[in-house]
């Protein structure tokens, strides 16, 4: 039984006076919930969120990491650094994927220190509109599902996230059968790489959820949870989201 999973991701917003009223209020207005839930924040705003959540059932990630342990690697974080203040990192955002340049295999890179870090990876996986469009859905999903974890151990502390790059962000949000059937075969994919442990993973939808659509797309077999960007800034609407998560 994988229990739901609802991670807000911040990006670079809040002001760090922003982040610990929000956090706070994000706690304050999800007690009792029936899911895991973190939030990902800025890397600055990491040790006032941490503070603002001590005690709290809402977990803290970091939206990025590098690869390498230390060294002259100006502006990048390492696992050891995150680990000392967080439980989740996010690895292969489509935004660092398409603004930053962070390859496959960087995504690959990225993922194998973090497992080997104490720190659990929610790693980005999705089709831009060309390429669903041209019925490449499947195809680049594999292609990024095998380049990140192919010979690596698949088990529950893997967060998969669901993102088709068209609905991050724009307001259209993939109806609950599109967004079902890219988790499926997610899933399926995962199995193929890693066997049965693949259904320990957890896969979250993510891609302008919001209270209105939150319900049907948790309501899907395959989907775990969500990644939710805006929404996440807004307590009342990430609560609501939180609200309707059931295992
Ligand atoms: C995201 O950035 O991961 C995301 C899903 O954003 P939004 O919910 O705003 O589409």
């Amino acid at each position: 039984m994988r229990r739901p999973f609802i991670a807000g991701n911040w990006k670079m917003n809040t002001t760090e006076d922003e982040a610990v009223v929000l956090a706070r209020a994000v706690a304050a207005g999800t007690g009792g919930v029936l899911c895991d839930l973190a939030l990902c924040v800025p890397f600055p705003h990491l040790g006032p969120v941490r503070s603002a959540l001590a005690g709290s059932h809402v977990a803290l990630g970091a939206q990025d990491v590098y690869w390498e342990p230390k060294g002259a690697y100006t502006g990048e974080v390492s696992t050891a650094m995150l680990a000392s203040y967080c439980r989740y990192v996010i690895v292969g955002h489509s935004e660092r994927r398409q603004l930053f340049g962070d390859t496959d295999a960087w995504v690959r890179r990225k993922l194998e220190a973090v497992l080997a870090s104490p720190l659990d990876p929610i790693v980005c996986v999705g089709e831009l509109l060309g390429e669903r469009r041209s019925g490449e859905t499947e195809a680049v999903l594999e292609r990024q599902l095998a380049a990140a974890f192919t010979g690596l151990p698949l088990s529950a502390r893997v967060t998969v996230a669901y993102e088709p790059v068209w609905a991050i962000g724009t307001g259209e949000t993939a109806t609950p059968a599109v967004a079902q059937e890219a988790c499926a075969f997610i899933r399926a994919s995962l199995r193929h790489l890693g066997g049965e442990a693949a259904d320990s993973v957890r896969i979250q939808y993510g891609g302008s959820v919001t209270p209105e659509n939150a319900p049907d797309l948790l309501a899907c077999p395959d989907i775990d949870g969500a990644l939710v960007g805006g929404a996440s800034r807004k307590s009342d609407q990430f609560a609501a989201i939180v609200a309707s998560a059931r295992p």
